[in-house]
């Protein structure tokens, strides 16, 4: 057989081994019941995820409700068990990102967050206004949430795709965004979590810039992500 007739028997070969697998991955992916290890991020105010998953008629009142937008269903990615189910996301279009009330740094937003969260504008954080939990006909989501002492879920910081990571001081919006005062930048000018003081707003996963600047790697992470936990928020 000749060389050419060789290498494109091979190259055939290889496109159909490499179908199969990916056709495989994608039913596996199907099968996969639970979608993994993860739980999706759930909106404020559930009791626990079985809890939630027992209650909730995925009539997509929550979602409607939102005002800032985070609320999204579940899709095939999430797993079988959480389709059409909400989860939360923190991507929305630059120009409906968080923003402070106009005059207002940083001290004095942190003096009295809540109620400056509320009158924020932009879309794509969650202001603990608990629309979504008065709209939940079965309890799927309870108003009785207080942020202060629970989370939605918590920022963790991904060194992989946080600029100042990759650049000494490159980056340190989070820190400068949040509005409880859970990040700050160490010496070596990277951002850290205090998981005391985060409640999982979703501010800096809104605003961190990463994902935007590498968008051709086709990720979804951040420098910072809003990871479902659950785990008691420490105090
Ligand atoms: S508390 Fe308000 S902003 Fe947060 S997810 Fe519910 S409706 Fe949206
Ligand atoms: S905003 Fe994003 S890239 Fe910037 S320091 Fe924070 S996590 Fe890193
Ligand atoms: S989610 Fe981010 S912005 Fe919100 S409290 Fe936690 S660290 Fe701060």
């Amino acid at each position: 057989m000749n060389e050419s007739l060789l290498s494109r028997r091979s190259l055939i070969t290889g496109a159909i081994g490499a179908a199969t697998l990916l056709a495989t991955g994608a039913t596996l992916r199907v099968l996969d019941v639970a979608g993994g290890d993860d739980p999706p991020l759930r909106p404020p105010g559930i009791e626990s995820e079985e809890h939630f998953l027992g209650t909730c008629i995925r009539c997509n009142r929550c979602r409607g409700a939102c005002p800032r937008d985070i609320i999204v269903n579940c899709d095939m990615e999430d797993g079988l068990i959480n389709i059409r189910t909400p989860r939360l996301s923190f991507h929305s279009k630059f120009s409906e990102s968080y923003r402070r009330e106009e005059g207002k740094d940083q001290a004095m937003v942190t003096s009295d967050p809540y109620p400056a969260l509320l009158s924020a504008t932009g879309k794509g954080f969650c202001d603990f206004c608990m629309l979504c939990a008065l709209s939940c006909p079965t309890g799927a989501l309870k108003t009785s949430f207080d942020p202060e002492v629970r989370w939605i879920g918590e920022a963790v910081i991904d060194p992989l795709y946080c600029i100042a990571f990759e650049k000494l001081g490159g980056c340190r919006k989070c820190a400068d965004y949040c509005p409880f005062n859970a990040i700050t930048i160490n010496e070596k000018r990277q951002p850290v979590v205090d998981p005391k003081k985060c409640n999982g707003c979703g501010i800096c996963e809104n605003i961190c810039p990463s994902s935007s600047y590498r968008t051709f790697k086709g990720t979804m992470r951040r420098g910072v992500n809003i990871e479902a936990t659950t785990e008691e928020r420490p105090l």
